[in-house]
């Protein structure tokens, strides 16, 4: 069985990833369960249930910004060994809700931690390794809030500023720039029919 293929979900909050993640893995099934693949749906942080925990955490509870960059690529170690490594050497498909890309935005970008230290840790955590498709739904951080606003309670992240999400948005854009081959960038102010046909073309493609 060949090895599967790790397909990663970004964004800012609000701008539409959970609306998108359970018809996506739907499509993705029927592209690839005829040729033996089952998918698998994950999530960061989280995926395992030490990660679980460490969501629970970091989530909710404020901490340094260095504990939390490091909780979140612990979290993430655990889901790769666990988790994902095994999946794609058994031929199974993982799809994921944010990755490290997630990290760098958040963190790096949202909160400052200076990008060399996010870039060591990538390396160490995942040596090379990096999602074969990476879908980023894109918004401006206005839309996004007030969809954020009208749909739910805010978690820690969830709360934070306007600005916050201006520099999450650009870290996000720069980490495509960085590597386009493996972006695919929705542009999330479409209705919900539009960016489902944009992604029926994507599973169509993979
Ligand atoms: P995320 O998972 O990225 O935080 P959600 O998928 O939970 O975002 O979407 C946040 C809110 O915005 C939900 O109420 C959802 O119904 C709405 N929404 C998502 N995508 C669109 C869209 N393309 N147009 C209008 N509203 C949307």
């Amino acid at each position: 069985m060949a090895r599967g293929k790790f397909i990663t979900f970004e964004g800012i909050d609000g701008a539409g990833k959970t609306t998108h993640l359970n018809w996506f893995r739907e499509r993705l099934e029927a592209q690839v369960e005829p040729a033996g693949h089952r998918v698998v749906m994950t999530r960061e942080p989280g995926g395992t249930p030490l990660g679980e925990t460490l969501r629970g955490i970091l989530l909710n509870q404020p901490m340094d910004l260095e504990t939390e960059a490091l909780l979140m690529f612990a979290a993430r170690r655990e889901h790769l060994a666990q988790v994902i490594e095994p999946a794609l050497s058994r031929g199974d498909w993982v799809l994921s809700d944010r990755f490290t890309d997630a990290t760098f935005a958040y963190q790096g970008g949202g909160r400052g931690l200076p990008r060399d230290k996010l870039e060591a840790l990538e390396r160490w955590v995942q040596g090379g390794f990096q999602p074969d498709l990476t879908v980023l739904f894109d918004v401006p951080t206005g839309t996004a809030s007030e969809r954020r606003s009208a749909a739910r309670a805010p978690d820690k992240f969830e709360s934070e500023s306007e600005a916050f999400f201006e520099r999450t948005r650009s870290e996000y854009l720069r980490r495509a720039e960085e590597s386009p081959q493996r972006f695919f960038i929705v542009d999330s102010t479409r209705s919900i029919d539009e960016i489902r046909k944009k992604l029926e073309e994507v599973v169509a493609s993979i």
